[in-house]
């Protein structure tokens, strides 16, 4: 391959607004997760951090623009502010990144009005960010049993210690009887819904000026498989004491009817594992205990042992059976390692991978990578969920499938049950519309908030506000940040606060928007690294200009480009290094490289000059010096340039020790 020249002539200007696009189209990208200092938000319009209006203030600092989102609402009226519930992005497509979670800049400003949060349930993007942010509070968490075992499980498998003094305070509340607890001038209860996570509750708020009721994740199953049906009862008798505003979730706002009950899957479970020849191999959220005592339930009544894989299944089923969430018949559980010890049709597997997540259990399972499991022709393989939306999960589970099916596994999945021949693998947690109308109904709020979705699923459950009866005015479909001020007779918008995005790694480590650009222009563009060792005295190169590329172009298959770029580099040291400043010549050379390699292959890499100065007096000769405390005897300056290429080519060994290019 030679580099494209097209015969072109590009001119400077061409070639820097070139970078210019590529550098913000990186930004483009990153910029979706801003923190909050870089957000041009109108300060003017921002409330003060003390308040002493009797207005109430809702604020989202997560979960109004996406499911599955960072979820984090504020509730906040003159000295007192709750949190509910505090989440983490189930999906953010960037480099290196693991998850987002809400800027708690805004918090920090009104810190000594916290009094707690309380958490509606145990899922990741209504609780994931409690060990990055609840640190910074020390304020007690409230929630159901269930919702509390969740979140000492994520705090004991959290990869960072945490900070002197810290001490998770928790506090359960019995959702069955109703409890209502004081929050400083709030009065906080808990209501059970049905949704894909036990202890899943709505949280009712009695705050001076009037009731709120937040759904949290919910849906009205006549029959869930626990039997725990959603509080209707409560929610009427709220309903006719008078509710002032309802914040309802709207994961399933663009879905008419109803979500089908949970037991409907039950017999498909039962129908799969009637005809399985051999092992089978459930692959579901850890999370859905329900359906995985369901499951259990199937095996023990076809005579199978069950085997459980995967950290988060073992972590979160250890919880649930401890407090109680879970029976297991003695004699069930087998360890994974002795599951090749088991005659194959005496086994269930319920492992992690539904969603195709690199490392799980059941994808190491397909790629023939796991310690244990060597999968066969003849076993059965479950995938009871659905790839979450939006999250670009749908590519992975496609994969990890052809794999599975390429080692002549049978592999029944939710999308496909009709063509498999099977019953209904998966229903959604989340209620569709007529659920979403019947709570409007039951709890007959005079404002009413959708919340948990993006803007688009927002706006139709508003619709469906308004079709039962709410006033399109007394609606509000928010923007995070935004302050709801609310009094008896009035909801409306005004003003906001500083919020965004944090982005944080695999390890649990915050990673700079800075360095996610970066990532995002290098992923794009490449890199290229320029070093020139140069004689002071005579303003010569002492040695030919070394290239080093990554991610731009194969040097070996582009030497002639290469040798045209080291004659440039040659002809910039002779012309310009004597003359401006080396500031000056290390940004003149950024500019001139660019040029050169954009004209010659329309790219643009992030370029990097390093320019060595050597000679002189000994205290501007730069990095070259060893000090040994030993006088050194003096060194020609090629010398020394030999021995600099030398540690160079020692460091980028080091530096690059799984790529053994030297070029
Ligand atoms: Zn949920």
């Amino acid at each position: 391959m030679s580099p494209k020249t097209n015969g072109r002539k590009i001119s400077r200007g061409q070639a820097l607004r070139a970078q210019k696009q590529a550098v913000s189209d990186a930004n483009r990208i990153a910029n979706q997760y801003l923190d909050a200092s870089a957000k041009s938000t109108d300060k003017s319009k921002r409330s003060k951090p003390v308040d002493d209006g009797s207005r109430l203030k809702i604020i989202g600092l997560g979960g109004f623009d996406g499911a599955g989102s960072k979820n984090m609402l504020v509730i906040e009226y003159q000295n007192d502010a709750i949190i509910i519930d505090c989440g983490h992005d189930l999906g953010v497509d960037l480099p290196g990144i693991n998850y987002g979670i809400a800027d708690t800049t805004y918090l920090d400003s009104i810190k000594n009005k916290l009094r707690g949060f309380v958490i509606s349930h145990g899922h990741l993007d209504h609780i994931g960010a409690l060990p990055h942010i609840l640190p910074k509070y020390n304020v007690p968490v409230y929630g159901s049993r269930f919702t509390i075992g969740r979140v000492e499980e994520i705090f004991e498998n959290f990869g960072i210690p945490m900070p002197d003094g810290f001490e998770l305070k928790t506090v359960i509340m019995n959702e069955a009887t109703h409890e209502r607890l004081k929050l400083g001038g709030f009065f906080v209860e808990l209501i059970r819904v049905t949704h894909a996570i036990p202890g899943s509750t709505a949280i009712v708020v009695d705050t001076p000026v009037g009731r709120l009721i937040n759904t949290g994740d919910f849906r009205l199953d006549p029959n869930p498989l626990d039997h725990e049906k959603t509080d209707v009862e409560r929610l009427e008798e709220l309903g006719r004491e008078g509710v002032l505003v309802l914040m309802s979730e709207s994961t399933n706002a663009e879905q008419l009817g109803r979500t089908p009950s949970e037991s409907t899957i039950e017999k498909s479970f039962i129908d799969i594992m009637d005809r399985a020849p051999g092992r089978i191999f459930v692959a579901i959220f850890s999370t859905n205990v329900n359906r995985i005592q369901m499951i259990v339930n199937a095996a023990v009544h076809h005579n199978r042992k069950v085997a459980l894989d995967g950290r988060s299944m073992i972590s979160t089923l250890e919880m649930s059976v401890r407090n109680g969430f879970m029976k297991i018949p003695k004699g069930t559980f087998i360890p994974i390692a002795s599951v090749p010890n088991v005659k194959d049709d005496q086994v269930v597997v319920v492992c992690t991978g539904g969603q195709g997540e690199p490392n799980s259990a059941l994808v190491r399972m397909s790629m023939g990578d796991h310690k244990h499991i060597q999968l066969k022709e003849q076993d059965t393989v479950i995938l009871s969920s659905k790839p979450i939306p939006e999250t670009g999960n749908d590519a992975l589970v496609g994969a990890m499938v052809d794999d599975l099916m390429r080692k002549g596994v049978h592999v029944f999945r939710h999308e496909t049950y009709e063509l498999d021949g099977a019953g209904p693998l998966h229903v959604s947690g989340h209620g569709r519309l007529d659920e979403a109308a019947d709570m409007i109904n039951m709890v007959k709020p005079k404002f009413f908030i959708p919340i948990w979705g993006p803007y688009r699923y927002k706006k139709r459950h508003i619709d469906v506000a308004v079709q039962q009866g709410i006033a399109r005015a007394n609606c509000i479909n928010p923007e995070n940040g935004q302050i709801i001020s609310i009094t008896k007779d009035k909801m409306v918008i005004d003003g906001d606060v500083p919020h965004g995005t944090i982005l944080v790694d695999q390890t649990g480590a915050i990673v700079s928007t800075i360095v996610v650009k970066d990532r995002v222009l290098l992923a794009e563009e490449g890199v290229v690294a320029v070093v020139l060792t140069i004689d002071k005295k005579s303003g010569q190169l002492l040695t030919s200009p070394d290239i080093i590329s990554r991610g731009f172009i194969y040097m070996k298959e582009n030497e002639e480009l290469m040798t045209a770029l080291r004659n440039e580099l040659r002809r910039a040291v002779t012309q310009r290094f004597k003359r401006v400043d080396l500031d000056r010549f290390k940004a003149e050379l950024k500019d001139y490289i660019t040029h050169f390699l954009y004209e010659q292959t329309q790219r643009s890499p992030i370029v990097i000059p390093v320019v060595n100065v050597i000679g002189g007096r000994p205290e501007k000769q730069g990095t070259v010096t060893a000090t040994t405390g030993e006088p050194q005897p003096q060194k020609t300056p090629e010398e020394i340039a030999l021995e600099q290429q030398r540690r160079f080519a020692q460091m980028r060994q080091r530096l690059l020790n799984q790529d053994a290019r030297v070029d």
